[in-house]
């Protein structure tokens, strides 16, 4: 790694705080990824400096913002290996760029009794669309079951996915159990149906390499706040022809070729999606948050992630009354764990260790599907980055002992 761990530290000064009088060990990273300087000190300039509507005036500001904006859209079509920059198009999140799809490609291809596959383990934004597209269409919705140790079950996967499915969307990583998922494979499979495929990237991106040219999914979503990236900005991700095929989600500035008084043409993709004024300082600090991880490398942060699953996760299964969802062991696991301990509620849980100054989330992540399956209504879950370490992990365990005693179980 080139940049030591203290130095990484040091970039996020908000983690340098005391939560109830112990030091903060922020373990929420799968909810939104603490900000570096870098990042921040990006939308400083950028509105100090630079600040302009994009693709509108021709003045040097202006002319400035939109050559930010569209260096930033090359940035992330190199970060992800996509084959061109026309196929990155940006959102407000991977919520928006999920309904995105579902509403143009779902609504203009779906029909009564098309299959529409996705896993119990989605997250409510890459679940409820479908659902939603299933039931306007009447439209058969299906679920890929997991197995016991909580991974994708590939061979539902091949039943589930047949000449009826016209569709297949699911997450990268689980920002529940923290597996990565095959997506390769299941791209494989779903296009010897001709079904198209969709993958929630939102765990993925800000953890391991993603190559879309090798995964070769038709659609990709992800945002960009859980990836050290400002809130409010996101990337959807389309084979070039396949946007070019759909019609725009939203009608307004900037996404026409040309607007008579009863009817109107569209500019290419991408900016036939990109609707009004775009969150350029967003697009910005994502640009930042990228070359921050690129600085990094995005295969260390992964090795790195994994090293500190294999230092904790023992050691919470060690933890008697405690329970860990997902893979127990640490080949096919992210840094991303959730566990329950026996007589606690999560949300108690999650408290207590505040008390500690562990901030965590408990609940149901955003995946009540996987919780029924799961047989719980809520979990706890540690989620860990670039920025943790062993000690942050040591006051997790510390802090789960202590929530114990506090409640005598
Ligand atoms: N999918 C997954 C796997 C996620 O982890 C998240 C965010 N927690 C989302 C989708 C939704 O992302 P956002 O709220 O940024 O739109």
């Amino acid at each position: 790694m080139d940049k030591s761990f203290q130095k990484i530290r040091n970039d996020f000064p908000i983690l340098n705080q005391r939560i109830n009088n112990e030091p903060l060990v922020y373990l929420d990273n799968a909810a939104t990824s603490q900000k570096p300087n870098q990042v921040i000190n990006e939308l400083v300039r950028y509105y100090q400096n630079d600040n302009a509507n994009t693709r509108r005036s021709v003045h040097t500001l202006g002319e400035r913002a939109t050559e930010e904006f569209e260096i930033a859209r090359k940035k992330v079509q190199v970060f992800l290996n996509a084959k061109d920059s026309r196929e990155i198009i940006f959102t407000k999140g991977t919520t928006d760029s999920l309904n995105l799809i579902a509403s143009t490609y779902g609504e203009e291809n779906i029909q009564a009794g098309d299959e529409i596959v996705i896993s119990y383990m989605e997250h409510h934004s890459n679940l409820i669309p479908w659902q939603q597209l299933a039931l306007r269409k009447n439209a058969v919705l299906k679920y890929i079951g997991l197995t016991k140790d909580g991974q994708l079950d590939m061979e539902d996967a091949r039943r589930k996915i047949t000449d009826r499915t016209k569709l297949v969307s699911i997450t990268h990583v689980s920002n529940v159990l923290g597996v990565t998922n095959d997506v390769k494979k299941l791209a494989i499979i779903a296009h010897s149906h001709n079904a198209v495929i969709i993958a929630d990237g939102a765990q993925a991106v800000a953890n391991i390499p993603v190559d879309l040219q090798d995964l070769n999914v038709d659609f990709y979503a992800f945002s960009g706040h859980k990836m050290m990236g400002p809130m409010g900005i996101g990337v959807l991700y389309g084979k070039y022809d396949l946007l070019k095929s759909m019609s725009p989600n939203q009608y307004g500035g900037e996404m026409i070729d040309s607007v008579k008084k009863y009817h109107s043409t569209w500019a290419d993709v991408p900016f036939k999606f990109e609707a009004g004024t775009q969150n350029v300082a967003g697009v910005i600090g994502l640009s930042k948050a990228i070359d921050y991880l690129n600085d990094i490398g995005m295969k260390n942060i992964s090795k790195y992630e994994n090293e500190l699953v294999k230092y904790i996760l023992p050691k919470l299964l060690k933890i008697e009354g405690l329970t860990v969802y997902g893979p127990q062991d640490t080949k096919n696991h992210n840094a991303v764990i959730s566990f329950n301990l026996n007589g606690i509620h999560p949300h108690d849980v999650a408290t207590a260790l505040d008390m500690d100054g562990v901030a965590v989330r408990a609940g149901h992540h955003c995946a009540q599907p996987l919780m029924n399956y799961l047989g719980v209504t809520a979990t706890v879950r540690a989620s860990f980055y670039i920025y943790n370490n062993q000690f942050d992990a040591d006051q997790l365990i510390k802090a789960i002992y202590d929530t114990k005693e506090f409640f005598n179980v």
